[in-house]
Formats: structure tokens, C-alpha cells, sequence
């Protein structure tokens, strides 16, 4: 069976250190569910410092990083030592609809970035999702499909147990409009489906697929018993005490 997954991503939101505090002293006193894996990704200034001051087995994550191992890149973060694998810093999200829309990614950058993260010893959040003219044209499967299938195509079946899959659909992801649990199930299923023919029934089995967009204390756990959704990415519920209850969704 899959472990549950929580994750929290603060995105780039001005938390203030009275903020951080309150919310980090939440998290450490907080009764969380055990048998959920929980990650955090700050800002990437604040991942360290998280690292030292986060218990509960609370993980931290980056929100990013680069695809070449060093050199000329100013802005972008190495994924390797001393940044963020050799910092025992174990997760990096890769794909966010944020990166690939604002940031101009595509899916063979998203998929290189993959690729580069696992060889730095980094497990991957990899984020994928279709939005809104795609849904309503009834393209959310291929689009999905195609996100993922330039990531199969450069990894082996043995590093998918470094992956967990994130479905965000862009339509959800801060509008407050959630996917219905039909929605979200069909989705989920697909991915599955899909890593079934594409790379293997035992990694389809095995990879856990987390619904992120608009999730919140009053939303999470109807979706939490779906079969095939494997936990949450949340954005701005994990910035409030709201990350609590979605954390125990499954209890
Ligand atoms: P919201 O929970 O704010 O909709 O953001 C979701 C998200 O993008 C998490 O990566």
C-alpha cells in the first residue's frame, strides 16, 4: 500500500518571522498523523533553517532547481552540494504549473530537470496538470499523458520510486475552485493507467499520485478516500493551522 503525502508549498508568499514561527510551533506541537509523510517547501532561503527547527518527522522540499550540476547560471539553484542534496534536503518539486507557464518550462526542461534531480540523489515532486480551455476541451488526458511521457521517456523503470506525482489541475490551483472527487478520481486513474502501459504495473501500483488546487480543511477529506489519490500538495492552506487537519485527512 501507498504511505499518504502531504506536502505544503508556500510558493514565493511573504511569511513574516512572527508568521513562520507561530506556524512552525503549530506544526511541532501538532497530533500529526504518523503514518502520513509530511514535506514543506519554503522559499528557498528559509529551507535550512526549516530543516534545523521542523520535528514530527516533517520533511523539507525545494520549490525548484536546475538542470546543470554548476556553473554560470545566475538566479538558479544547484542541485547538488552544498545546496540541496548534500544538504540532506531529500525533496524538490519540478513541473509546478507556475514554472511552466511563467517560467516558460517545458516538458523536456521539466523532464531533464527530473532526470538531473534523481542522479543528485533528490526525490521529485513532479507536478502536472491541464487548465481550463484544456479540461473543457476535453484534452485533460492527453495533456497529462504528454507532460508525463517526456519524463518516461528519459527515466528507467527503477526511478520511479523516487517520484511522487502531483495532479494540479491549473483551473484549481488558487481559485478556491476545487476538483469534485469524480474529477480528481478520474484523473488519478488515468495517470495510473497510463504508467501502467507506459512504464510498468508495478510502478502504477507503487507511485503515489497527490491531488493539489484549492485544498483546505473543509475539502480533504472527501478526497482522501479516493482509491487512487495518495495525498495532497497544498498551497495556501499550508500556510495556515488548516495544514493540521489536512495532514490527519486520512485518519
Ligand atoms: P492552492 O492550494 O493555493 O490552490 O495551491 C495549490 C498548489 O499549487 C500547490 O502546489
Amino acid at each position: 500500500s501507498r504511505q499518504f503525502f502531504v506536502g505544503g508549498n508556500w510558493k514565493m508568499n511573504p511569511v513574516s518571522r512572527e508568521e513562520k514561527k507561530a506556524l512552525v510551533n503549530t506544526l511541532n506541537s501538532a497530533d500529526l498523523d504518523p503514518a502520513t509523510e509530511v514535506v514543506i517547501a519554503p522559499p528557498s532561503l528559509y529551507i535550512l533553517p526549516l530543516k534545523d527547527t521542523l520535528k514530527n518527522n516533517i520533511q523539507v522540499s525545494a520549490q525548484n532547481c536546475y538542470e546543470k550540476p554548476k556553473g554560470a547560471f545566475t538566479g538558479e539553484i544547484r542541485r547538488v552540494a552544498p545546496q540541496l542534496a548534500d544538504a540532506g534536503i531529500p525533496y524538490v518539486i519540478l513541473g509546478h504549473s507556475e514554472r511552466r507557464k511563467e517560467f516558460k518550462e517545458s516538458d523536456e526542461l521539466v523532464a531533464g530537470k527530473t532526470k538531473a534531480a534523481l542522479e543528485s540523489k533528490l526525490k521529485v515532486i513532479l507536478c502536472v496538470g491541464e487548465d481550463k480551455d484544456q479540461r473543457e476541451a476535453g484534452e485533460t488526458a492527453a495533456v497529462v499523458n504528454r507532460q508525463l511521457q517526456a519524463v518516461v521517456n528519459v527515466l528507467t523503470p527503477g526511478d520511479w520510486s523516487q517520484i511522487v506525482i502531483a495532479y494540479e489541475p491549473v483551473w484549481a490551483i488558487g481559485t478556491g475552485i476545487v476538483a469534485t472527487p469524480e474529477q480528481a478520481q478520474e484523473a488519478h486513474a488515468d495517470i495510473r493507467a497510463f504508467l501502467k502501459r507506459q512504464v510498468s504495473p508495478e510502478v502504477a501500483e507503487k507511485t503515489r499520485i497527490i491531488y493539489g488546487g484549492s485544498v483546505s480543511a473543509n475539502n480533504c477529506n472527501n478526497l482522501a478516500t479516493l482509491p487512487d489519490v495518495d495525498g495532497f500538495l497544498v498551497g495556501g492552506a499550508s500556510l495556515t493551522a488548516q495544514f493540521v487537519d489536512i495532514i490527519n485527512s486520512k485518519r
